[in-house]
């Protein structure tokens, strides 16, 4: 019997670098899922539907909203951003360990409506430097940098709905110790891993 797979939720004001380091984190350890998210945000030059993220329309969005296809969405710096329903509940139930990459109002909705997760936050070692990296990053102009950082404050009063919270000074340490909270969550006494031990004892 396999045990049924952890939901890992990876989450954090914008800049602290979610993506940089779950990317990392995929590299390291390659069995991991990450789910992709669908969004309404205009593709960036280089993004490919169904790589970074799945592109649609806000009518598309909407259907995948009146359909229930969701866990969860939320609008994000203006735009729409959802996590896909069937994917991740197929791997869980295949006991595949899944990672999200989503906002903050995101991962509250995810503790809400599945009661399940491991909430992961993740802190810049210095607010200065989500500023620093938003502007590296280029992506994004001066007005939607200040917009992000002022979201920034009202994310981080969020940290206590959260099970760890993860400096990233660096990208590669810092996705080590994601998994090995992903590690010890797989070490966890569940009713599960009793069933089994229960039944092999009658067996
Ligand atoms: P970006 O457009 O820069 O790739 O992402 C903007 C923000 O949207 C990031 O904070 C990212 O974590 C968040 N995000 C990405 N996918 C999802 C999702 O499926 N749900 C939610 N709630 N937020 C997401």
């Amino acid at each position: 019997m396999r045990r049924k797979g952890h939901l890992i939720i990876v989450s954090g004001p914008s800049g602290v670098g979610k993506g940089t380091v779950c990317a990392e984190i995929m590299r390291q350890r390659p069995s991991l899922k990450l789910s992709i998210s669908a969004t309404t945000r205009p593709k960036r030059p280089h993004e490919l539907s169904g790589e970074s993220y799945f592109f649609y329309s806000m009518e598309e969005f909407q259907d995948l909203i009146d359909q229930n296809k969701l866990i969860e969405f939320a609008k994000v710096h203006g735009n729409f951003y959802g996590t896909p329903r069937d994917y991740v509940m197929d791997n869980l139930e295949k006991g595949e360990d899944v990672i999200l990459e989503i906002d903050v109002q995101g991962a509250m909705q995810v503790k809400e409506n599945l009661d399940e997760g491991v909430f992961i936050f993740l802190l810049p070692p210095r607010v200065k430097d989500l500023a620093d990296r938003l502007h590296n990053r280029g992506t994004e102009g001066e007005e939607e940098i200040a917009l992000r950082l002022k979201n920034s404050e009202g994310e981080l009063a969020n940290l206590h709905n959260y099970d760890y919270a993860v400096v990233n000074d660096e990208v590669e340490k810092c996705a080590e110790t994601i998994l090995h909270i992903i590690d010890a969550e797989n070490q966890r006494i569940d009713a599960s891993l009793m069933k089994k031990y229960r039944e092999e004892y009658h067996d």
